[in-house]
């Protein structure tokens, strides 16, 4: 796919919780992508200019639109602009770019991911789910407390109504009636003909694949996505 230029305008902006917001930019329609890529956003703030990743959280099929959902880091240069930003507004975009990608070949897909480092994933499963009835797809989604689990409704929707699709929610400081602790230590013990797909934070990432690779898995089938 080409990586070009082009301006987002924004359409929607949305608080999912306290500290993320939801974005919906309109973009032209030539604007092409794969689930998993991400944009680099051109932003200027007290006459500094900086160019920042964003992954992309809807599905490729959905023209005509860039959606994004970031996580607000208190004092951070994008942040404060996202948290001022009102609809109307435009960046230039460059993209798309990044090789977190969809393996096709693959029969079980394993999602492994905390806060906004679902957004990719959105996109492959919203891209992919439906697309293949025959193959498995599980997602891991960790964050702190029932209302941080983003998307959790839509989720949840989503298990209902593609059986291929497994979402298993996991809390680190609250309990309640579903999964516990941290998305690390809810990893498959059978690691046959299963891909793995891990996006967010440092640690998390380096820790979920080094579990993996402990537990046998090939390297190949580890795909990672780092947010810093
Ligand atoms: C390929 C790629 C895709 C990304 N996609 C997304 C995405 O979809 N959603 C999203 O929210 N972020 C995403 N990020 C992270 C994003 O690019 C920024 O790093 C993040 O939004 C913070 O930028 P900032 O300018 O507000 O903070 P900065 O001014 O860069 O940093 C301010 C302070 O916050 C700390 N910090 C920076 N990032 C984080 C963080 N994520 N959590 C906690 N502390 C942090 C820094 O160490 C620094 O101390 C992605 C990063 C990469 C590399």
């Amino acid at each position: 796919m080409t990586v070009g230029e082009f301006v987002g305008t924004l359409a929607e902006k949305t608080y999912l919780t306290e500290e993320t917001l939801f974005f919906s930019f309109s973009v032209p329609d030539t604007v092409a992508f794969q689930a998993g890529q991400y944009v680099m956003i051109t932003m200027t703030r007290d006459g500094l200019k900086r160019v920042k990743p964003y992954s992309i959280l809807n599905p490729p099929s959905a023209k005509g639109k860039i959606d994004l959902c970031v996580a607000l880091v208190l004092g951070g240069f994008a942040s404060e602009i996202f948290r001022a930003l009102t609809v109307g507004e435009s960046f230039t975009f460059r993209g798309p770019l990044g090789h977190f990608l969809f393996q096709e070949a693959e029969q079980e897909h394993w999602f492994i991911c905390v806060g906004t480092g679902l957004t990719p994933l959105h996109s492959m499963i919203q891209e992919f789910v439906p697309q293949y009835p025959q193959k498995k797809f599980v997602l891991v989604f960790g964050d702190k407390t029932r209302p941080d689990l983003l998307f959790y409704d839509e989720l949840t929707e989503w298990q209902k109504k593609h059986t291929n699709f497994t979402y298993l929610p996991v809390l680190s400081r609250e309990k309640w009636k579903g999964k516990t602790g941290y998305v690390q230590q809810h990893l498959p013990a059978n690691i046959q003909r299963k891909i793995f797909y891990i996006c967010g934070l440092k640690e998390m990432v380096l820790e979920t694949q080094k579990l993996l690779l402990e537990k046998g898995v090939d390297p190949q089938k580890i795909r990672m996505e780092r947010y810093t």
